[in-house]
């Protein structure tokens, strides 16, 4: 006969941010020359993303069918720069 104890280690961690010594910023997020991020996406009117397809994508998106992109990229129409692209298959699910 076996027992199987099984303890609960309730850690009770605080979650008080101490702002002692954070030389790091919290958003590593690149920006353009104005200040925008990716983030502010749907929040500033200067923002806008496209999309690059491959291809098959684009073959797909004619069909009608939703394709993944290759390549996001978000820019400013303010600047008119690249604030930030990503070839990232995490990135492309959440943003495509
Ligand atoms: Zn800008």
């Amino acid at each position: 006969m076996t027992e199987v104890a099984k303890e609960k280690t309730d850690e009770t961690t605080s979650q008080e941010d101490s702002t002692s010594g954070s030389s790091e910023q919290e958003s590593k997020l690149p920006s353009c020359a104005c200040g925008h991020t990716r983030e502010d996406l749907g929040k500033s009117v200067d923002v806008s993303m496209r999309n690059d397809y491959n291809l098959i994508g684009w073959a797909l998106i004619v069909f009608g069918i939703t394709a993944r992109p290759i390549n996001v990229k978000w820019y400013c129409s303010r600047c008119s720069q690249v604030i930030d692209e990503t070839s990232d298959p995490d990135d492309l699910y959440r943003y495509s």
